[in-house]
């Protein structure tokens, strides 16, 4: 399976993302989220690209902290709750304390360095702003062995400006007069380092922790450029005549002479043509209706659309090759979220 697949990673594009990132907020240390295999793109080589050019990184578990280059620090950005994880530590890595709880679960041995965690309105996890205070104080009282490097919050609903910035005015009387004592005061994300009013209000804070605007995901419109591309090998090629069928249950007849080109890819792939059913039946369901309504094409030459032949099945698509370069590889429009994370990856620095 997988035959011929890979998927490209522009490093300079990544470079030049980080680059307009800094540009936006200047001043302020860079934390480089690589959570989820550093969306899609390969946590190892993402991270190893980007530590001689990123102040910290942060991850969502333990797991993918433990892949960061030893000598660079790593926040982890959800809590860990027992024990076992804790005694798993190496010496980078910063955890987060969302919850009261989690002060005495951490080892004594090591002087760890934590990040406070406060909730400005997900109400999901943190610490409130009216504990901040409190909580502080606690950790100075029973463990002053542990280094507070860091307050935080995440702004969760940028869509909507006039809350996030009363969002950040909590996190601002919370955490104002930590200024100056606490090394890192943080909430920008993308979409906040995007909106200016919100990077404006965000002024008193000291770092950033972006990762969509990174890998450009987000703010294509707003110049950041993509940074991959999945491509494709012809491995096979052959000449269907006029009338005949082709491809599992005779779903699809010839009009003309064809000549079928064989992508050693398919569904297992999680290329997002008709995949991912066990995940996301609706919106699988809704994305191939929309393509088939677009007639929108999802594997290219150059800037050709290319036409599937019948359904991908799990390992092997057909397309339509009639009127194009075989020698050319082709480029298969998915979201790297999305995609297999074991397709080989490319790093391409010029
Ligand atoms: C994922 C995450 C980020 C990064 O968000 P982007 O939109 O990718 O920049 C920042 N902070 C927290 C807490 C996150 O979970």
């Amino acid at each position: 399976m997988m035959k011929g697949l890979k998927c490209e990673v522009s490093l300079n594009n990544i470079e030049y993302n980080l680059e307009k990132i800094k540009e936006l907020n200047i001043g302020k240390k860079s934390i480089a989220v690589v959570k989820a295999n550093a969306y899609g793109l390969g946590l190892e080589g993402i991270a190893e690209f980007l530590r001689d050019r990123v102040d910290y990184f942060a991850v969502a578990e333990l797991d993918e902290a433990k892949r960061i280059p030893e000598e660079k620090e790593v926040l982890i950005l959800s809590p860990l709750l027992n024990h076992t994880d804790f005694s798993e530590f190496k010496e980078n890595i910063i955890f987060t304390i969302d919850n009261e709880d989690i002060i005495d679960k951490i080892p004594e041995e090591v002087g760890y360095k934590v990040h406070v965690y406060v909730d400005t309105g997900m109400n999901r996890m943190g610490i409130k702003p009216q504990d901040l205070d409190r909580v502080i104080e606690k950790i100075g009282a029973q463990r002053p062995e542990i280094t507070i490097h860091g307050i935080y919050t995440h702004l969760h609903n940028t869509k909507d400006t006039k809350y996030t910035l009363k969002q950040i005015g909590i996190f601002k009387d919370a955490c104002e007069k930590y200024i100056g004592k606490i090394p890192l005061i943080h909430a920008l994300n993308s979409a906040g380092t995007l909106n200016e009013e919100v990077r404006k209000a965000c002024d008193f804070t000291n770092a950033f922790r972006t990762g969509n605007l990174l890998y450009g995901y987000d703010g294509l419109t707003d110049g950041f450029k993509k940074t991959y591309s999945y491509f494709a090998d012809i491995i096979n090629t052959y000449t269907v005549h006029a009338g005949e069928h082709i491809g599992y249950g005779l779903s699809y007849k010839a009009k003309k002479d064809i000549k079928v080109g064989v992508l050693g890819i398919g569904n297992i792939e999680h290329l997002g043509f008709n995949r991912d059913v066990r995940h996301n039946i609706f919106y699988d369901i809704l994305k191939v209706i929309y393509n088939h309504i677009k007639k929108r094409p999802v594997i290219f030459e150059e800037t050709t659309g290319v036409g599937i032949i019948g359904r991908p099945n799990m390992n092997i698509t057909l397309v339509d090759v009639s009127d194009i370069d075989v020698n050319n590889k082709l480029r298969i429009e998915v979201s790297a979220i999305l995609a297999d994370s074991s397709i080989p990856k490319i790093y391409k620095y010029e």
